[in-house]
């Protein structure tokens, strides 16, 4: 942020295509090919010297706790705008996936389940996702693709609701979700018998009642970065005696959660985005310590079994976090996320909320000064309260 002329990079090859209109018109919007001149803008009242903004971003950057915290990742000169889509590389994610590959796999070979500790990885690292969203030890699990956690999820959710009265025949779920959960939430209503509700995020207190099985939403909204209240929904859904499941994907790693702290059933969410695991890296599951032994995965893959290598014909599921697994866990891309997670050892989740809140302040104030008027809307709320990670501006011509 210290030099606007320094071009961004394109967002134009982020995989997820819904995301990328809003970064893309971020990107453009701070390339200083876009950034207009007072003469163009027909503005009548001088603008504040575009210096003047600079000089305050260097004495920002000069202030800044976590400035040493940049070269913890592999960047070039770029301003890198789309960590909301796939965090940068960490620099310990090369060596550790060398040395796993070589040595781990390359000489101890089968070994490694046990002596490399890749059995225990996804517990081992889904504890180190808990700290960062305020989960004790034991409740999450690392593994598969959100959308395949979203299912495990609201199906068993579904069943634990139903468990306290078959009445419970709806799910709830966030009418602007990012698509997959919506999906996902389709086809676990049709398996489990149930309804499917959109209702808007921010109605879901007043939306749920004596049908709600389960509410699916989202912390952070993926378009506009509207931070949803999950303290007061996840209290109100219980008060109608449903389940919530939180998708987390935008807000771990940006802000804190504390799922324990707000008693939270069930959570799920990515760790591309900003825990920075890498294309494709694992996503988690939470399933809170009151739930797991009611939890009745609808995958109740070998890898969740209570004795995996006692190759039983009779299911029985695993106590703890490990009931969330299902196959043999994908152990380079979790490793990979496992070496990303160093990059908050001396970190708080606090400073990097702090830093966050006040990156998106100054950058909505640049917006301010360089983008004519009227030219483009920001969908992102101003109060921090009510704002995530990230600032979607809608723009007319954004792809241009
Ligand atoms: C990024 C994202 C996903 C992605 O799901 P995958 O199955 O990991 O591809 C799902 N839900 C939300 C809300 C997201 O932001």
């Amino acid at each position: 942020m210290s030099d606007a002329t320094i071009p961004t990079e394109s967002a134009g090859a982020a995989p997820t295509g819904a995301e990328s209109g809003p970064t893309s018109a971020e990107s453009a919007l701070t390339g200083a090919e876009s950034a207009p001149t007072s003469a163009e803008t027909g503005a009548a009242e001088p603008r504040p010297p575009r210096t003047a903004l600079s000089d305050e971003a260097t004495t920002l950057d000069a202030a800044d706790r976590l400035r040493a915290k940049r070269d913890a990742f592999t960047l070039d000169d770029v301003i890198y705008l789309d960590g909301n889509s796939l965090g940068a590389l960490p620099r310990a994610v090369p060596h550790r996936l060398a040395e796993v590959v070589a040595r781990e796999w390359g000489e101890l070979r089968i070994r490694s389940w046990e002596e490399s500790g890749w059995w225990t990885a996804p517990e081992r690292i889904g504890d180190r996702v808990g700290r960062l969203v305020g989960a004790a030890p034991g409740q999450v699990v690392v593994g598969d693709s959100t959308s395949v956690n979203v299912f495990k999820a609201v199906v068993a959710a579904v069943r634990i609701a139903q468990e306290r009265g078959a009445h419970r025949d709806q799910i709830l779920v966030d009418e602007t979700t990012f698509p997959t959960d919506g999906y996902i939430a389709e086809s676990a209503a049709r398996m489990t018998g149930c309804t499917l509700r959109p209702v808007a995020a921010g109605d879901m207190p007043t939306a749920v009642g004596a049908r709600t099985a389960v509410a699916l939403v989202n912390h952070v909204d993926y378009r506009t970065g509207r931070l949803h209240d999950l303290p007061g929904t996840t209290a109100a859904v219980h008060a109608a005696g449903g389940l919530v499941v939180w998708d987390l994907c935008h807000s771990a790693g940006a802000l804190p959660v504390g799922l324990d702290d707000h008693g939270v059933d069930l959570a799920v969410g990515c760790t591309y985005k900003y825990l920075n695991g890498g294309p494709g890296a694992p996503a988690y599951l939470y399933v809170a310590r009151a739930h797991q032994p009611r939890f009745d995965s609808p995958l109740p893959g070998w890898n969740s079994h209570a004795d995996p290598f006692g190759m039983a014909s009779a299911y029985t599921p695993a106590d703890g976090s490990a009931r969330g697994r299902v196959g043999t866990p994908d152990i380079l891309s979790m490793l990979a996320l496992e070496a990303a997670l160093g990059v908050w050892d001396d970190v708080t989740i606090e400073d990097v909320r702090a830093k966050s809140l006040a990156l998106t302040d100054f950058f909505l104030r640049c917006v301010e000064d360089y983008v004519p008027t009227g030219r483009v809307q920001s969908l992102t709320p101003a109060a921090h309260a009510e704002r995530g990670s990230q600032v979607a501006l809608r723009c007319a011509d954004a792809g241009r």
